[in-house]
């Protein structure tokens, strides 16, 4: 039996666990990262829930996996000033291996979330295969032949950036226009409602949502679920955005699978995945793969960063 640390890296939680080589993990801890903008006290509050994790469990340690939102520069062990995150920079590799003195693999989040769904989710035995993320924002990690897809930069998935909205309505995190994450994801939901009930008066005038200070992703969800006239119209261009999405991943990669996961995904699974498959039938060339929602919930990212830690992707060794 082999044990190693997974890091996930999140815009909201950052959660840090101890598991083993058969996909058990025994301690998970969770802090919100938001409380360390610095990146060193950052990555010296992870270094430190390390520490107690081998202090507590007393076992020898094979690697850390560490899972991150990106842009990121995979040569450097570096994220780039990523759009939901507080840091500029943030040099995870050098650092942590500065506070631990460990072997570290790094990856951008949803690409381990593609690894733990490769080794330990629906994706065991699958060799093209998509995992897609919808949460604060959207990602992706792709196999194809079998073989895990990075990039120059280890960026080569960037599928959240692709240009869904012709009218080029929102500005993305990332500054470009009418990107998929602008619109469909935990953050750009709220905006999109937003925009939509100053733009026409007539649903603001019928909505409850409208009349909120404040809006999530979750109250247009409920607000959907309860007929509400602007959610209704907000979702109906969710639901087709994420059409377009899907269908270029579709087009791109020719998966065979495509498995999903994310918070907004993972507790709206019914409005999400609800006709996406015959959504995406309209327009891609290529054949349709399965959709469905990850058995590994809200684990997926943590169980890749695991793998990772354990050696496990050759394309994204220990170092
Ligand atoms: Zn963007």
């Amino acid at each position: 039996m082999k044990y190693a640390i997974a890091v996930d890296i999140g815009a909201t939680n950052t959660r840090v666990a101890l598991g083993n080589s058969e996909g058990e993990l025994l301690g998970v801890e969770t802090f919100r990262t938001w409380d360390f903008p610095d990146p060193v006290k950052y990555i010296e509050k992870i270094a430190r829930i390390i520490s107690s994790l081998r202090e507590k469990f007393k076992v020898d340690i094979y690697g850390i996996g560490v899972g991150t939102p990106g842009p990121l520069d995979v040569a450097k062990g570096e994220v780039l000033a990523s759009p939901n995150m507080p840091f500029k920079r943030l040099e995870v590799v050098r650092l942590l291996k500065e506070f631990v003195d460990m072997p570290v693999a790094f990856a951008n989040d949803a690409v381990a979330a593609a690894v733990g769904e490769k080794f330990w989710g629906d994706g065991a035995g699958v060799e093209d295969l998509v995992y897609v993320t919808i949460s604060t924002g959207i990602g992706g990690g792709v196999y194809v032949d079998g073989s895990l897809l990075l990039g120059k930069d280890g960026n080569a998935h960037e599928i959240g950036h692709v240009v869904v909205d012709s009218q080029e309505r929102l500005v993305c995190g990332c500054g470009g226009r009418g990107h998929w994450e602008a619109y469909s994801s935990g953050s750009g939901i709220p905006r999109f409602t937003k925009f939509l009930a100053e733009r026409d008066s007539s649903l603001a005038e019928e909505s409850q949502l409208a009349r909120k200070s404040r809006i999530e992703a979750r109250d247009v969800f409920e607000a959907y679920r309860a007929g509400d006239k602007l959610a209704r119209a907000v979702i109906l261009e969710v639901k087709k955005f994420n059409a377009y999405g899907f269908a270029a991943i579709t087009n791109y990669y020719d998966p065979e699978l495509i498995t999903v996961g994310g918070s907004v995904a993972l507790n709206n699974a019914d409005i999400v995945l609800s006709g996406l498959e015959g959504d995406v039938r309209q327009y891609a060339i290529n054949r349709v793969p399965r959709i469905k929602l990850t058995r590994l919930g809200a684990n997926v990212g943590l169980m890749g960063a695991l793998a990772l830690g354990l050696g496990f992707e050759k394309k994204i060794p220990l170092r």
